[in-house]
């Protein structure tokens, strides 16, 4: 097996695995897995593990991954989570093939191996409770103390094990512990758990079981059974490697996976933690793991972020052994890259004011149909004809009362150019009885079609509008950052995350001009509203049959700027 030299920059782990082949280690094979627990969505975070793990994969010739469910924790866990993790692995682009594992399919073998470490007087079952068992644990200064269980016989303790499977105890009343070293500088070593009771009903093995492997025991075995070269997690694992080296050490498996921690993905502004998701959408705080400002997969996909925008990221923060928080505008400059390139651009008014033409011919049909490309320099994106008649909408902001000298838009008196359109003029300011300014009048120069004027007069501003009778008229909603403290979950602020919620991150704008060729725009294509942000029809909701826009992304970092001052 050889390195494929992929566009991928080389990391730590590559290194190993380079190594690794030269000296022929694993027969030459690359076999790497990613095994998220479905008890939530998959967010960000995760999407670092995909890319690393189906990635290495790929750079490898016959290099493969398998996506395994680690389900061992029943209560937690369900269906609906398994769905959708393979449906977002599949979004972000990356295929497992044939190899869909979980956990729970070893789990006679599991018990198998459980009873051989019993065997060698390497496992015992104990009847200390929860908190004796804590008290007898000792502490990172002091050793800890034996269970007065600790040396029960193999015949005892095979008998106590079959017993526990048999649901003869209750939940608590005992478990099967690793008999390692309580003394051990590493408090994982000392005796860990590796079979506790719960009379809970699993998603997939039902009531077949009462009795469930831990974590640490479970996931070196899984990876042993399924041929793992390297075993890749996240860098709180380092103190448990010797318990994953130890199980296998005791075990007759075949294969002895190696496990490498790496750094995990913290994002500011940001959270990534599963618990602390699954509350947000249980507590109605957004409106479901799909909100467009979730970071999880669905909501990022709902909100209009591309798998390609999602693996450069994940290429670029690239993979070490150091933690560190990336700059979430890190993630958000990858999207608009992404969608720069991609996006048709379209006009639409979010905030409108009205505009009467006054020497635009008046009447029905007195209307045009102007040619707009939908890229300025990419021509194969195609065009449409924009209508334009004699009233139309323009953005609120792009016209102001008493301009200062540097305002290029709309002032009293100020010619513009309507993109695509014609120059006009403001003529006159109509205000309501609070003095607000509820419409403009304006002429136009039927000289200037298509934005430019013969005698080659200039004009500083060029602004978007829309055809206020072909308009169509829906709901716009402008997502910006769920978090507006950048360190929302920190230790600090461990008890009130939640009061970081960024009040303002989703406004509903229900009164939004789009150009009339969106009518017809599908569930999730992409857009760039010119001069206001990219853009995406939601996939769920419709207003009166119409499409819905969700805002991706701003069209630059207004948080930089904020900072900034
Ligand atoms: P949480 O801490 O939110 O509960 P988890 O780590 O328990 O997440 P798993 O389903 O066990 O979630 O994760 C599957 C894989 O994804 C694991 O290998 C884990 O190390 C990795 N992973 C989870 N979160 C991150 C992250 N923020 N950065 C990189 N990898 C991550
Ligand atoms: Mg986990």
């Amino acid at each position: 097996m050889s390195d494929n030299s992929s566009s991928e920059p080389s990391n730590f782990i590559r290194n190993i695995i380079n190594d690794d082949l030269k000296n022929n280690k694993n027969d030459g094979r690359v076999h790497t897995r990613f095994p998220p627990e479905p008890n939530g969505y998959l967010h960000i975070g995760h999407a670092k593990s995909i890319c690393l793990n189906f990635g290495v994969a790929q750079d490898y010739q016959g290099g493969i991954c398998n996506l395994r469910f680690d389900d061992t924790n029943p209560e937690k866990e369900d269906v609906e989570y398994t769905d959708s993790i393979q449906s977002d692995v599949e979004w972000l682009g990356f295929d497992w093939k044939d190899r869909l594992y979980f956990s729970s399919d070893y789990f006679e073998k599991l018990f198998e191996f459980a009873k051989q470490l019993i065997r060698d007087e390497k496992a015992y079952v104990d009847h200390l409770t929860a908190d004796e068992i804590r008290e007898h644990r000792g502490s990172l200064t002091e050793p800890g103390k034996p269970s007065p269980y600790r040396d029960r016989s193999v015949e005892e303790n095979l008998d106590l094990f079959d017993r526990m499977r048999a649901g003869e105890f209750a939940e608590g009343e005992c478990l099967l512990r690793a008999k390692i070293d309580m003394a051990s500088p590493n408090m994982n070593m000392r005796d860990p758990a590796v079979y506790r009771i719960k009379k809970a009903s699993h998603h997939r093995t039902g009531d077949d079981w009462c009795i469930y492997p831990m974590y640490d025991y479970t996931h070196c075995i899984s990876d042993a059974l399924e041929g793992i070269t390297h075993s890749l997690c996240t860098l709180e694992f380092e103190d448990h490697r010797p318990l994953y080296d130890w199980f296998l050490d005791q075990l007759p498996v075949k294969c002895h996976p190696q496990q490498i921690e790496f750094a995990r993905l913290n994002l500011n502004y940001t959270v990534t933690s599963k618990r602390k998701l699954n509350e947000l959408v249980t507590e109605d705080l957004v409106s479901g793991w799909d909100d467009p400002r979730m970071p999880t997969i669905v909501g990022m996909r709902r909100r209009g972020y591309t798998p390609e925008a999602i693996r450069d990221f994940c290429s670029r923060i690239g993979v070490t052994k150091t933690d560190t928080v990336i700059d979430v505008g890190v993630l958000e400059n990858c999207v608009r890259e992404d969608l720069d390139k991609r996006t048709r651009r379209v006009l639409a008014v979010l905030d409108p004011l009205k505009v009467v033409i006054e020497n635009y011919p008046e009447g029905e049909g007195e209307s045009e149909l102007l040619d707009a490309p939908y890229h300025p320099n990419d021509p194969s994106m195609g065009q449409r004809q924009l209508p334009f008649s004699k009233v139309i909408f323009i953005e609120k902001s792009d016209f102001m009362e008493d301009p200062p000298k540097k305002f290029f838009r709309l002032g009293p008196g100020r010619e513009v150019r309507l993109r695509y359109a014609y120059f006009i003029t403001c003529t006159d300011v109509i205000k309501n009885d609070d003095g607000e300014v509820i419409e403009l009048r304006c002429t136009y120069d039927s000289e200037t079609k298509g934005g430019n004027a013969p005698d080659g007069r200039k004009v500083k501003g060029t602004i978007h509008w829309v055809s206020a009778e072909h308009a169509l008229k829906t709901e716009v909603r402008l997502y910006d950052r769920l978090f507006n403290d950048a360190k929302p979950d920190s230790n600090k602020h461990e008890q009130d995350w939640k009061s970081f919620i960024n009040p303002e991150s989703m406004t509903v704008l229900q009164n939004a001009y789009l150009e009339p060729s969106l009518v017809d725009a599908e569930s999730e294509s992409l857009y760039q509203f010119e001069r206001t942000g990219y853009f995406c029809v939601d996939s769920k909701d419709r207003l009166d049959g119409k499409p819905v826009f969700n805002r991706t992304v701003t069209l630059r970092d207004s948080w930089a700027k904020q900072k900034n001052k």
